[in-house]
Parts: C-alpha cells; structure tokens; sequence
C-alpha cells in the first residue's frame, strides 16, 4: 500500500491521515481516522519501535479500521481512529510526550479520541488528560472506568457461551468443557476466572513461568507447555495473548470445536478464517468477542461510569455472538465475513444522516 497511499485510502474509506512532531520531547505520531460516521473516532494510543516511518503508518490505519469495524458491529456510536507514537515503549521520560501528544489531539475538538492501547498505560492518559478532554481511558483516580481487561474477559465470556450453544445444542453451557486460555494478561486473568465459575475444565499457558505459578495457585487449574497449544486435545480453544495464531501452521493441529478469545488479528489471513469454516471449527471474530473493554470503557460518553450500565451493554454481545452465528449460517458464508456485514451495514445506514453533518457534538463534551 505504501507508494499509493490515496489508492488505499480510497479504497478502504480512510478519511484523514495526520502526523505530529515535536522535536523538544522527541514525539513523532501518526494518527489515522478511519471513519467519523457513526461518531467522533475512538481507539487507544499504540507506542511501539517501527522499522520504518511508512510501517507506523500502515499500522496506525489498519488499526483505525479495525476500530470502525469494532464498534459500528457493537452498535456504539462511534467512529474509527488510532494513533501511534514511533519510539521506544520502555522510555521513561513519559510526562512531556504525552502532554505533546495530548495538545495535537486537543486541537482536533473531539474528532478523534483516545485511549490505551500496546505500550501506553494509564499514567500515560492521565499525561494527555491535563491538556486535553478528548482521552477515554483513564485511571479510576482521574474519574475513568480504570483497567478494563475484566470487562473484555466477560465479552468474550458471552461469545463463547453463544458458540457453546450453538456447538453443543440450546442450553449448553460451559460446566465441564475442556478449555485451553493462552495468555494470563490483562484479560487472560480474569478470563480463567470466569471459566472457572463456570465450571469449565480449564488449561493455562503462557510464556511467562512466574504467570503460570500464580494463575495455578490461584484457580487450581492445570498448565501445558505453550507449544502443545494448538494440538491439545479440547473443546474451546481461547487466545488471549499475541494475535495470528490462526495460521498455515496450526490450522492442521487444531482439535477443538471452538475458537474464541480475546487476541487482536486471530487469523493470519482471512483465507485461514475460511478454512475454519470448511473444517467445522466455529470461529469467534476477535472484534466481535473482545469488544468488551472498549464498550465499558465508551460507556461513560453516555452519562459518566456506571458500571452496571456498562456490563449490562458488554453482555449483548452474546446476542450480538448469535446474530454473526446466524448470518454465517443463512448466507453460508464464514463467521468473520458475517462480521463485517453486520458492521458494514451499520455504517451504511447512517452514512445517510451524515450528509446532514455534526455527529453527535454533545459525547466528547461530556467527557
Ligand atoms: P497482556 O500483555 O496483559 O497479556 C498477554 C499475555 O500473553 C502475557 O502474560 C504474555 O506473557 C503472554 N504471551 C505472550 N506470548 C505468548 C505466547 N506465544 N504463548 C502464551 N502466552 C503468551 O495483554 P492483554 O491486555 O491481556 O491482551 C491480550 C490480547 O487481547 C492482546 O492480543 C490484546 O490486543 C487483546 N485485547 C485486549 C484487550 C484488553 O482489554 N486488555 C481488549 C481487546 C483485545
């Protein structure tokens, strides 16, 4: 895409590409706004070594449409948008790079806001948030809904609960269901103990030996070794660590009927999402099964945090699970293009009332 950037924009409906310097603090960002259709563009900030300036950008703008897509099949009025600063994420000298980063932003009146993301913590959105209003993610201190990795485990909780059903016949549940969670992060943590409730037959693995130890003493589960992963003989198998894990390789290994976590970027390409389909492992589109953070997080927009309004919307995406389920079905087609109808279609329809202008000015005012 790189020596026809505009073909690309075009072609993927990219609105607007923006890129801040400051040399004094060593900022160097880009910021790529997929689409203000349904609402300002939202999604968090990425901090990460790029091998090239080209790289950051190209990464920024699939980011900022896998924002529109997320949000447009999760019904939140909002837009797409992402921004990532080129640099090293362990630097420590944080406070006037994000202020930097926050003044460009604020300059935007809400167009785009932003939030956390790879490499960025809470610390760093307070940073932006004493210059500008126009930050989501923020620590519970500065009046935000606080970590939300809690809430992206209980999404993606729903989702597999609609595909169990689906699986197993209308009232299956998850008691006793053998489950591998790779990856005890933010939202492996929680994830496991949400399975656990359940009453699932949990196995955890993760790169991470100390990880491991805790997670084990703490749920009494059993661990493997993560290179048994992909061919470990389950029903669910639910990634929550690092995204194309769907792939040439594992594809052949694969046991489990199920596929549903929380990793960005599952399927290495979407040729391995159709290959899914043809083997008959019900696949659980990321965006769709991790969207819970993100609809927690926006929730306060509405009406400042509330957390039982907020989960009760993270729990529609069980229905939202079933609705892809059914599309994929009727239309014969696999369960990530189903996906992209639902959010395709969503943006479509109110592409219409955006000729009339000023998308809803009032949510990034009650920030
Ligand atoms: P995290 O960094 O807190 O945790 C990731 C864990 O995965 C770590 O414990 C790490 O040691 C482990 N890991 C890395 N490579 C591994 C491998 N090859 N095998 C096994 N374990 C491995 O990240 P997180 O916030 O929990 O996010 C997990 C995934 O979910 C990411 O893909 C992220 O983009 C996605 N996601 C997270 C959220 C959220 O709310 N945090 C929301 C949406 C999507």
């Amino acid at each position: 895409m790189t020596e026809k950037i505009f073909d690309y924009m075009s072609n993927y409906g990219y609105e607007k590409i923006l890129l801040f310097q400051n040399e004094d603090v060593g900022l160097r960002a880009v910021l790529a706004i997929h689409s203000t259709v349904l609402g300002p563009a939202a999604g968090g900030c990425r901090f990460w070594t790029y091998a090239s300036d080209l790289d950051a950008m190209e990464d920024a703008m699939r980011l900022a449409r896998g924002m529109t897509y997320k949000y447009a099949a999760a019904g939140v009025n909002l837009g797409g948008g992402k921004v990532v600063v080129i640099g090293d994420p362990k630097r420590k000298d944080r406070e006037m790079l994000f202020r930097a980063l926050g003044r460009f932003i604020n300059k935007l009146r809400g167009e785009y806001l932003t939030g956390e993301d790879v490499g960025t913590t809470l610390q760093d959105m307070d940073y932006m948030r004493m210059e500008t209003p126009y930050v989501i993610t923020l620590s519970k201190a500065s009046g935000g809904a606080g970590p939300i990795g809690g809430a992206t485990a209980f999404g993606v909780l729903q989702a597999m609960k609609a595909c169990a059903e689906e699986t197993w016949g209308a009232g299956a549940n998850l008691q006793g269901r053998k489950i591998v969670v790779q990856g005890l992060g933010a939202v492996g943590y929680p994830m496991v103990e949400y399975l656990v409730k359940e009453g699932a037959a949990v196995t955890i693995a993760d790169i991470d030996a100390q990880k491991v130890a805790q997670v084990k003493n703490d749920f009494g589960v059993n661990a493997m070794d993560v290179r048994d992963i992909f061919s470990a003989d389950a029903d669910i198998y639910c990634p929550c660590a690092l995204g194309g894990v769907v792939n040439d390789e594992t594809l052949e290994q694969f046991r489990v009927k199920i596929i549903c976590g929380s990793a960005n970027n599952q399927l290495r390409a979407e040729k391995h999402g159709d290959a899914l389909q043809q083997r008959g492992i019900l696949y659980a589109p990321d965006y769709i099964a991790n969207a819970g953070g993100t609809v927690f997080d926006t929730d306060r927009l509405w009406g400042g945090v509330n957390v039982e309004r907020g989960m009760n919307k993270v729990s529609k995406i069980y229905e939202r699970m079933k609705q892809v389920i059914d599309i994929s079905k009727s239309q014969n087609i696999p369960t990530y293009l189903a996906a992209d109808h639902i959010a395709e279609e969503r943006i479509a329809q109110a592409r219409a009332i955006k000729r009339i202008g000023g998308y809803n000015q009032s949510a990034p005012l009650t920030l």
